[in-house]
């Protein structure tokens, strides 16, 4: 058996522990995302591999989950169907998380993948428990154990909580609400304020800040928060529930503001909290660990880090803003030097089709010494697609004079990414309060 890589690429010396036989290599307990990745990319590179996974249900609990997970079963993939049906303004029906459930299941045992369903624990350092649906346990001995047990919505401790879903009982609603209240101002919460909202509900979001999104730019915050009040969501800035109280008409919410809201499904979309309270962590030895790193480190010789830089991301908003790189904010926090902030707004071309007035928005911050690209964001049709290019430019290090010698294709809304010839303005380094010019 190969000797253990360690993440800093050194090998580690062989010890008693590699001698010893163990039924797996890599024992995995949660067969989500991360999980599946590590499970199936492992065995590819020659380990014996085991998954563990809760039974299927669209509502998670301590003891229900599914082969897929939350990305899966209750997360980005039916939320992006709803997007889809909401920008067509309709409801829609689906099979396709069973069919995915099926692929993930198939991707594992094609790869030689050992899936057990039941709940997994750690039972001691190298010893993994699984209590199968019928109540009898299986017990396996990994020379690694990976939790990728993921996290699960949480509900808002506050009076009358349980009037109240969180997005599992979100994506599987019989009916669409026709008055919806959305408490959270994160990206789950501006979400469904928008698909809701896309198919025709009341929507009201109440969230703690002045705007939504926070961690985002600041700029573009607003132009989202812009954008859901003039698709018709009634925003509640610095605002939270008091209470939630049943009535006649449906859920009573009353707001800190002392304002009433009555509708028919309050959601939550408050944070969540990981899966580890059932999985005894107190038996020692364990690695925690959800990266890719890992497999390759392991068990591919190709010892490696995780690389968090220019990670692009999405909000699936309608429109959506999508962003990669540095926010104004974080560039100038970073203090390097001053910075040239580009920015572009215009309405785009399918517009004059359904006469809507709403900006796309794009916004370039360079550093203005090295002239590098920091940061790249946009808000409007289409912003994930042309995010993941854009993307890819960062990632290699691109300058502004890299991006303005492309040829823009035409006409498209991305080509304003590389035609933005001037500054919209210049910060320095030291300034506290990005202004905006938009
Ligand atoms: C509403 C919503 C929308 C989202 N949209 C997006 C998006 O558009 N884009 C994006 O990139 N991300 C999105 N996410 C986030 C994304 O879904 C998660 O980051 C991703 O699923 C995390 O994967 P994971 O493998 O770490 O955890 P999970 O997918 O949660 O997988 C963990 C698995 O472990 C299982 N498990 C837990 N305990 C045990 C146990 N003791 N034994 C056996 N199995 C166990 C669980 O049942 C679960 O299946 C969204 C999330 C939500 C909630």
């Amino acid at each position: 058996m190969a000797r253990k890589m360690l993440n800093d690429g050194e090998l580690s010396q062989p010890n008693q522990e590699e001698q010893t036989h163990f039924d797996f290599d890599l024992f995995v307990i949660g067969a989500g995302s991360g999980g599946v990745r590590a499970a199936r990319f492992s065995a590819n590179f020659g380990a014996k591999v085991g998954i563990c996974e809760l039974p299927f249900h669209p509502i998670s609990s301590e003891v229900i989950g599914g082969v897929g997970g939350t990305c899966v079963i209750r997360g980005c993939v039916p939320k992006k169907i709803l997007v889809y049906g909401a920008s067509f303004g309709g409801e829609l029906e689906t099979d396709e998380i069973l069919r995915l459930n099926g692929i993930y299941k198939r991707l594992l045992s094609n790869a030689g993948v050992k899936l057990y369903e039941g709940e997994g624990k750690i039972v001691g350092p190298n010893e993994v428990e699984v209590t199968q649906l019928d109540g009898t346990k299986l017990s396996y001995s990994a020379k690694h154990i990976l939790i990728a047990t993921g996290s699960r919505a949480q509900r808002a401790p506050i009076p009358g909580q349980e009037l109240a879903i969180t997005s599992d009982e979100a994506l599987s609603l019989e009916e669409l609400p026709k008055r919806a209240v959305v408490l959270g101002g994160g990206y789950i919460a501006v979400e469904f304020a928008s698909i809701w909202r896309g198919m025709g509900s009341t929507v009201d979001l109440l969230f703690r800040k002045e705007l939504p999104l926070r961690g985002f730019d600041d700029e573009m915050r607003a132009v989202v928060a812009r954008n859901l009040e003039g698709r018709g969501i009634n925003l509640h800035p610095r605002t939270t529930i008091k209470e939630l109280i049943k009535s006649e008409e449906g859920v009573k919410v009353i707001t800190d503001h002392g304002e009433e809201i009555v509708a028919d499904v309050v959601l939550f979309a408050t944070g969540r909290a990981p899966n580890t309270k059932r999985l005894n962590l107190k038996a020692v030895g364990v690695e925690v660990d959800q990266t890719g790193a890992v497999k390759k480190t392991v068990f591919g010789g190709q010892p490696c880090k995780p690389d968090y830089r220019d990670v692009p991301c999405a909000v699936f908003c309608i429109p959506p803003l999508s962003v990669v790189g540095l926010s104004e904010e974080q560039a100038i926090e970073q203090g390097k030097g001053d910075i040239l902030v580009f920015t572009s707004s215009f309405n785009p071309m399918r517009n004059t089709i359904s006469g809507r007035q709403e900006k796309t928005v794009m916004k370039l911050v360079v550093d203005a010494e090295t002239e590098k690209v920091l940061g790249a964001s946009m808000c409007g049709p289409e912003a994930p697609e042309i995010m993941q290019g854009i993307a890819v430019a960062l990632k290699c290090g691109a300058t502004k004079a890299q991006f303005d010698s492309t040829v823009g294709i035409h006409p498209s809304s991305a080509e304003e990414f590389v035609t933005m010839r001037s500054v919209t303005r210049r910060v320095a380094a030291a300034s506290s309060n990005p202004k905006t010019n938009l």
